[in-house]
């Protein structure tokens, strides 16, 4: 067993790490959680700490200030490790450090919102990994495929459900850890991010964090604190009503583009729910009376020039 400690500076933005004891060095995680988190607050404990162990449950999990990890997901020997193990490794480490804002710092509610702490710490991996490996390129090469990709393979099943569960008994805790919960809610994260712009989004996300550290919260208080980032932009947009769509119920929209011959030189442009199987749908009529996320269903014909 080796414990690896990382005392963190106080404000983000010095990124003065100093490593003690480490006897195998690990890659240069200690401040990747931090990078990606540079736009909101400070780091709030006087230092975190990494644990390596032979065994655990899980690959990792997240204490205030003290991370633990099996062995194989925390050491290596950069001589020799191969970069797809560096990789691996590096997202690992970061995801539990984001995890001291997300989940530590400020704890969902209740465990149907799990995601809230998953969701960021899953986005954040290739924001922080890319700010330590900028040539790997992650959040633009391996986001797609390996987050969005995979979750509307799942999303897209008559089965899926949605992100967030209710949870009644504490034999359903488990259940809500899959990968909805991480991949979705990181996609989804990654989606309201651009949709509101990096800056409004790191505004709203930094006042959430303000209001609610050494606290619990849960979806509605962030969506409230988007909202307000963006009134303050003159744009009155209930993020609330927009999210809601994402999070209550379960899968994702196709959106269909078609030239209406009739219309002239218009189109239609029309939005269903996407499940693989078609037939799901009838019979299942819930299935396909399902409100989508972005209203109207139907937009109506619009003027195309067609060149
Ligand atoms: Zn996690």
């Amino acid at each position: 067993m080796m414990a690896v400690t990382f005392p963190i500076q106080h404000r983000i933005a010095q990124h003065s790490v100093e490593r003690r004891g480490a006897e195998r060095p690990g890659p240069r995680t200690e401040t990747a959680g931090l990078s990606a988190l540079r736009y909101t607050l400070a780091y709030q404990c006087y230092a975190t700490h990494l644990l390596a162990v032979p065994k655990h449950p899980y690959a990792a999990m997240e204490n205030w200030g003290l991370s633990v990890f099996v062995e194989q997901k925390i050491l290596l020997d950069p001589e020799i490790s191969s970069f797809s193990y560096q990789m691996d490794l590096t997202m690992v480490v970061v995801h539990e450090i984001c995890h001291q804002w997300f989940g530590d710092l400020v704890t969902p509610a209740w465990w149907e919102d799990v995601w809230l702490k998953e969701g960021f710490a899953h986005f954040f991996e290739y924001v922080g990994t890319d700010f330590l490996f900028p040539k790997w390129n992650m959040e633009k090469q391996r986001f797609l495929t390996d987050v969005l990709h995979e979750v509307m393979l799942l999303d897209g099943l008559a089965s899926s459900h949605p992100i967030s569960q209710e949870v009644y008994e504490a034999t359903d805790i488990d259940r809500v850890f899959d990968w909805i919960a991480y991949k979705k809610g990181a996609a989804l994260i990654r989606m309201l991010a651009n949709v509101m712009g990096q800056a409004v989004f790191q505004r709203g996300l930094n006042d959430y964090l303000m209001t609610h550290m050494y606290g619990n919260a849960a979806r509605d208080d962030l969506w409230n604190k988007f909202s307000e980032a963006m009134q303050r932009e003159g744009k009155d947009i209930n993020i609330k009503e927009v999210m809601d769509r994402w999070t209550l119920q379960m899968g994702y929209p196709v959106v269909t583009i078609s030239k209406n011959e009739s219309l002239g030189h218009a189109v239609t442009i029309s939005q269903e729910h996407f499940v693989y199987d078609m037939d799901a749908k009838m019979r299942d009529p819930e299935l396909a009376n399902r409100s989508l996320p972005c209203p109207p269903v139907i937009m109506v014909a619009f003027e195309l020039r067609v060149l």
